[in-house]
């Protein structure tokens, strides 16, 4: 017999590792017939039992557990110690608005616009804010919808995913891609977290509608996702020695860094905010986006700028297109190793997670 939700609510709920992306809900072959729902904090759990045909997808496409290794590693050429690298280069926007308007040098967005302003895609899977503390994922079907998307805010105006009573600064993407099964656009590129990837690839392997519609895969370099209550928010002021309402805006790169609306910047080491590391975090071992067709990220980059790995000849050729029309190439003429140096610093890192990865899973008892 397939496995079924009634596994995946032994093996990833019960222990914590859950990650809320809400893909087994959402792409349940009962759906229709109310065999699962999210819960008010975000937890996918049984609606009718009953309904339930035991097909065994949402356990495949979890990005949890292990099914269908040797088929999303396929896919998409996946090697040790960290996925297909193409090449590497540091990149920013040309245009102004777009620069200011990303989390690095705007090179996911520029790119994006690129790709829909000459009709390969006729829209996105991205995140944007829908109210204060709030941000969602969106298939943004406009430019002004990819432009009004740009950034990795997590602060009061850009938000974060409310998750009952918690804060996250996770957003669950995957969920955006339900209208796509009705339909709804037919060529989508797909920005994420390297988890949520995971999902999409298991999808694309197995043939599930419509992740046939994703043509284009855009990952995010990401150490790791924070959710936290009131208590916790308490102690993260206390901690930067700032209050919430001051922040402008955050980032993530080597550390948690906040900006306030007064320009200065406060720098957070990631060992001091173990209180509030989404559980499922801890358990992660991709870093760099190893599924994607091209993966982004500040490390490596100076401010204002983003590092950017091609990984399929797909990902290099869209790179390739952004970087002649969109995009400036970081003036590698000063520092002909500027861009080995970046990728150096980015496989630092990823081995640096899956260590901790490794350690987190042999304390747990589940390695
Ligand atoms: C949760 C998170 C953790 C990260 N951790 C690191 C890190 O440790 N090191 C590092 O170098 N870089 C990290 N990044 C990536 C970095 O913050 C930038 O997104 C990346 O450098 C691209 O910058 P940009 O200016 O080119 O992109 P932009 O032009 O700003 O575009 C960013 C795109 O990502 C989408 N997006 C924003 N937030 C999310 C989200 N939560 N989930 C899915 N999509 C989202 C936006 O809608 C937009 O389309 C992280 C990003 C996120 C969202
Ligand atoms: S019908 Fe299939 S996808 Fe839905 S809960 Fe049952 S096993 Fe999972
Ligand atoms: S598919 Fe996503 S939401 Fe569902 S159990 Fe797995 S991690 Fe949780
Ligand atoms: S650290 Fe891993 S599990 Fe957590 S949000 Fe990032 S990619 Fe997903």
């Amino acid at each position: 017999m397939e496995k079924s939700f009634t596994d995946l609510i032994e093996e990833v709920q019960k222990p914590g590792l859950c990650h809320r992306c809400g893909g087994c809900v959402t792409f349940c072959s009962a759906i229709n017939f109310g065999a699962l729902e999210l819960g008010q904090d975000g937890r996918p759990r049984y609606k009718d039992p009953e309904k339930c045909i035991e097909c065994g997808i949402c356990y495949m496409i979890c990005p949890v557990n292990h099914e269908l290794d040797n088929e999303t590693r396929n896919l998409v050429g996946w090697h040790e110690p960290m996925g297909n690298v193409i090449g590497t280069t540091v990149l920013r926007a040309l245009d102004p608005e777009v620069r200011a308007a990303g989390t690095d040098g705007g090179v996911v967005t520029a790119t994006l616009l690129r790709l829909f302003d000459q009709g390969r895609i006729d829209g996105a899977i991205v995140c944007r804010q829908t109210s204060p503390f709030v941000r969602q994922p969106a298939l943004a079907r406009t430019r002004e919808d990819i432009l009004a998307a740009a950034g990795s805010h997590y602060d009061e105006s850009h938000g974060m995913e409310i998750f009952g009573n918690e804060y996250s600064t996770y957003s669950p993407s995957i969920r955006a891609m339900g209208p796509l099964s009705q339909g709804a656009l037919s060529r989508v590129a797909f920005v994420g977290t390297p988890c949520q990837i995971m999902t999409l690839r298991k999808m694309q392997a197995l043939g599930i509608v419509p992740s046939d519609a994703i043509k284009y895969v855009l990952g995010l370099f990401c150490t790791q996702n924070f959710i936290f209550g009131e208590k916790e928010r308490a102690k993260l002021e206390e901690l930067g020695g700032f209050s919430w309402e001051d922040i402008a805006k955050i980032n993530v790169r080597e550390r948690l860094q906040i900006f306030t609306k007064s320009g200065e910047v406060i720098k957070i080491e990631f060992d001091k905010l173990k209180f509030m590391i989404r559980p499922a975090c801890r358990f992660c071992d991709d870093y760099s986006a190893e599924y994607a067709d091209i993966s982004f990220g500040g490390v490596g980059a100076e401010p204002g700028w983003t590092t950017a790995i091609s990984r399929t000849p797909l990902g290099r050729a869209v790179l390739a297109d952004a970087r002649d029309s969109v995009l400036e190439q970081y003036n590698l003429s000063q520092n002909p190793r500027y861009a080995s140096e970046a990728l150096a610093k980015v496989e630092e890192l990823s081995r640096k997670k899956k260590e901790s990865a490794a350690r987190c899973l042999d304390a747990s008892g589940r390695a």
